[in-house]
């Protein structure tokens, strides 16, 4: 089966300054509302076999070349999909935060703000699934998108078809913990629509990092963090530039505030030598 091919190699590297479209596509001008077609395009959704319910989940394309992110909208939209677009760093997180999309494919040469930087400032506040896109392959930066918090990456030029699988397994994946839900364990609930957390029905004030360590943690109970994981995941930062220390001191901040015995904490507990893990303590 041949493949729909979005872009050249390299395309998508540049850090230009220069307005929301890409020159490199001279041969394919953008026309707002219709379909690139170009002559690798041979492949339509409907040769795929009878498409899967995707139950209406909502897709953010953030890519600054008109066609690549028109070609993707069609594409996903074809197969069930709701698909809004953002086209540089500063437009895609006005809508990462102020939309309820589901998952963002996230290009990484993005004007304005680039793609790196986007993620870690989406990974400040949410927990939304993205799929990064670059033009480069090298595993120096796959490791370093996958430990900012990139669900998943693909390399231009890359098949509609396996950006699609990659969408539907991210998105299976995020069905444990959707982003915008409540996460309850127990007597507690981390509420991240409200950014409330209450325990025992009582409503624990929190500061916004406190907030989102707690909802980071109790997103994925049972798996240990390390601190460096979330300075990275959490903060968005690094232990380079930021002290694990910050990290040590929101958990003790946070275990003061919900945990009935700190010093014997059993909500997020410290795995030695390693870091922190959330657990919903066993009914008494
Ligand atoms: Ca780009």
């Amino acid at each position: 089966m041949s493949k729909t091919v979005l872009d050249r190699p390299g395309d998508n590297t540049r850090r230009s300054a220069a307005p929301a479209e890409d020159s490199s596509r001279a041969d394919a001008p953008p026309r707002p509302g219709l379909r690139p077609v170009g002559p690798q395009e041979t492949v339509t959704p409907t040769m795929f076999g009878t498409p899967e319910p995707r139950g209406g989940r909502t897709i953010l394309v953030a890519e600054d070349d008109h066609s690549c992110r028109s070609a993707l909208h069609h594409y996903f939209e074809r197969l069930g999909y709701r698909v809004a677009e953002a086209a540089d760093g500063p437009s895609s997180l006005r809508a990462v935060f102020s939309q309820s999309a589901d998952l963002v494919i996230l290009d990484l040469g993005l004007p304005g703000v680039d793609g790196s930087e986007v993620l870690i400032k989406i990974r400040r506040h949410s927990a939304i699934p993205v799929i990064v896109c670059s033009g480069q392959d090298s595993e120096d930066q796959r490791i370093r998108l996958l430990n900012m918090g990139a669900d998943d990456f693909v390399v231009k030029p890359f098949s509609f078809a396996e950006l699609e699988a990659r969408v539907r397994a991210v998105l299976r994946r995020g069905v444990v913990a959707p982003a915008s839900s409540q996460i309850a364990h127990g007597d507690l609930v981390v509420d991240r629509g409200t950014r409330t957390v209450t325990l025992r029905d009582e409503v624990i004030p929190m500061t916004r990092k406190e907030f989102d360590l707690l909802a980071f943690m109790a997103a994925s109970p049972e798996q240990v963090f390390s601190r460096e994981d979330l300075l990275e995941r959490v903060w968005g930062s690094t232990a380079q530039w930021q002290g694990r220390s910050t990290v040590t001191e929101h958990v003790r901040r946070v275990r003061l505030k919900i945990e009935d015995d700190s010093d014997h904490p059993r909500w997020i507990t410290t795995v030695r030598g390693i870091g922190y893990r959330f657990s919903a303590p066993e009914a008494d």
